[in-house]
């Protein structure tokens, strides 16, 4: 099936990124239509409890209730939404074909690619269910919420040492939690972790069991050598073993980093394909954050607008 209107611009994702790229879109009369994503509509905030650091909320929001707004502001300049996954593109033409799940072909002249990127996961048991109430992967936005608790960190790279480090500024205690008996992290990361008297290690172990009602309470650790378990009684648990970029979907046809980022062109949204633009946790290593989603989400747009009108 085929819907035979060529669009001025598809945006595919919904996080902070796709929404704010559909409000500018949508203010620029381009009449974006924007795949949500079937199961994830709203992105990686819709699983957390409080933000804090999006400005204009004074007082925290819900990362639910900040999607919600997104959303509706996108909706009311006239950004069409549709909550299905995209399940096949052709961006290398002058025409952008993208295939949603029931196999209809949609059609536009650029293309915004704002999926962002999955944090790896423990895959145990209740670490969905505590995500928000202890159970954290982003040290930046959730470490303010620890002070003076006892909390863990698991990972041994360079970003979970990192991540240990800075919580050591909130927690009264962090325990790196590690797989191995001695870090991956560089050894200059490594000697300020050994110097940071607020940090202690568990070597060769890993994360059994995460325990909790309502909130987090404590993890079972196993030795990787003996199989034998302890408890660690902890209130935080951030989970610092790396992120996948959702970038499977233009594989192939847009060109990617080593570790699946979409590359962009210093200084701009362009991807090595004319007309299709990437913004968000796809494209960045480095800040991953809500606001800096939507700055590039916004870039994305205003990019895609420029595109648009040379075509004129
Ligand atoms: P995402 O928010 O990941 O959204 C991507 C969207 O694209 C998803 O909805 C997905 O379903 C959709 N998608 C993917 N593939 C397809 C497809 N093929 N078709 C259609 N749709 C697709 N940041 C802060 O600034 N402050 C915080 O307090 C904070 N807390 C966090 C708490 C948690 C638990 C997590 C996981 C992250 C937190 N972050 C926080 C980080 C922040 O959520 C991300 O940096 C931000 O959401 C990235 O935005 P994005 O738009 O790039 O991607």
């Amino acid at each position: 099936m085929s819907d035979a209107a060529v669009r001025n611009v598809i945006i595919i994702g919904s996080g902070p990124a796709g929404y704010t790229a559909a409000v500018y879109a949508a203010r620029a009369r381009l009449e974006p239509l924007v795949f949500e994503g079937s199961v994830t509509a709203g992105g990686a905030l819709m699983n957390t409890t409080e933000v804090e650091n999006f400005p204009g909320f004074s007082d925290g929001i819900m990362g639910p209730a900040l999607m919600d707004e997104m959303r509706s502001q996108a909706e009311r300049f006239g950004a069409e939404l549709v909550a299905d996954d995209i399940v096949e593109v052709d961006l290398t033409g002058d025409i952008k074909v993208v295939t949603d799940s029931a196999g209809t072909q949609h059609r536009a002249k650029a293309v915004v690619l704002a999926m962002g990127s999955g944090y790896r996961k423990l895959d145990l048991p209740d670490e969905d269910r505590l995500s928000g109430h202890g159970v954290s992967w982003c040290a930046t936005c959730d470490g303010f919420f620890f002070r003076e608790q006892e909390i863990a960190v698991v990972g041994g790279g360079d970003s979970a040492v990192e991540e240990a480090i800075f919580l050591t500024r909130f927690a009264s205690k962090v325990t790196l939690i590690h797989r191995r008996d001695e870090l991956r992290a560089s050894k200059i990361m490594a000697d300020r972790a050994f110097a940071n008297d607020k940090l202690e290690f568990a070597w060769n172990s890993e994360v059994a069991e995460i325990h909790g009602d309502d909130k987090l309470t404590g993890v079972t650790l196993r030795d990787t050598s003996t199989g034998e378990t302890r408890e660690l009684p902890v209130g935080g648990l951030f989970i610092a073993i790396g992120h996948d970029p959702r970038s499977e979907l233009v594989k192939g046809q847009v060109d990617l980093d080593d570790e699946g980022y979409v590359l962009v062109e210093e200084g701009s949204t362009a991807t090595n394909l004319p007309g299709v633009f990437a913004s968000g946790d796809l494209v960045d290593h480095t800040y991953r954050q809500a606001i800096t989603a939507a700055g590039t989400g916004c870039a994305a747009a205003l990019d895609a607008e420029r595109f648009l009108a040379h075509l004129e």
